[in-house]
């Protein structure tokens, strides 16, 4: 099956460099040169991926995420964010906003390769790999919808949380180093900081409340998720 990806960029000669680059990789490609175009687009039809440009003329691109993680259709919709600013990075992946991934411009068609191929294997990894519904304590977990209810109640993750969060239950009763963490749910060796998995599981804790509990700091070492709800810290 050939994924497709949206490219919102308003340079438009990067932009035609983008759609020739990866249709010759075997990608489908849309082109949206404003947020506005990109979420009629996106309300039409929805694409594998969204490789979405920071600074757009009518509207941010963080802007456009929220939008898209706010809808059924586009929530789950994996999006690596250009950027040019790098102090940008922290707000703009998972954190505030959800994109998944970013690159810093100016890069490489190689990189952006790489990097859409990662988020693709992740995304699509976790809607092929995990049929079944989970049941953990407090915890209940429908991961081909990307779906998490604490106490019954609907909680909202972002992609990146909800990856964080499979990965720490696949492996509970073991921990997890931030080392480990980051290549393995951020997909390969980045730029980011170790520091970085600290604020998502900071972020993920406080979504899930009471259950975060189930997610022990092992000091010096990382993570740990418990092995069986009950168990005592
Ligand atoms: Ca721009």
């Amino acid at each position: 099956m050939t994924d497709r990806i949206l490219i919102v960029e308003d340079e438009r000669d990067l932009l035609t460099t983008l759609r020739y680059n990866l249709e010759r990789e075997g990608f489908e490609t849309l082109g949206a040169t404003t947020g506005a175009q990109a979420l009629d687009l996106l309300s039409r039809q929805v694409p594998d991926l969204v490789l979405l440009d920071l600074m757009l003329p009518d509207m941010a691109g963080t802007e456009v995420c929220r939008r898209m993680r706010a809808l059924e259709a586009t929530r789950t919709v994996p999006v690596i964010m250009c950027t040019a600013k790098t102090e940008e990075i922290d707000r703009v992946v998972g954190f505030e906003v959800g994109a998944d991934d970013y690159v810093v411009k100016p890069f490489s068609v190689r990189e952006l390769l790489l990097r859409i191929r990662a988020v693709l294997r992740r995304t699509q990894g976790d809607r092929d790999g995990k049929e079944e519904w989970i049941e953990f304590g407090r915890l209940r977990v429908d991961p081909p919808a990307h779906r998490l209810w604490v106490d019954g109640e609907e909680i909202r993750l972002t992609a990146l949380e909800f990856r964080l969060l499979l990965t720490f239950y696949e492996r509970r009763g073991r921990v997890q180093s931030r080392e480990r963490l980051l290549s393995d749910v951020w997909g390969y060796a980045v730029d980011v900081t170790t520091r970085t998995v600290d604020t998502h599981i900071k972020r993920l804790r406080e979504k899930l409340g009471e259950a975060s509990a189930y997610i022990e700091t092992v000091r010096g070492v990382g993570y740990r998720f418990r092995e069986r709800p009950g168990d005592a810290p």
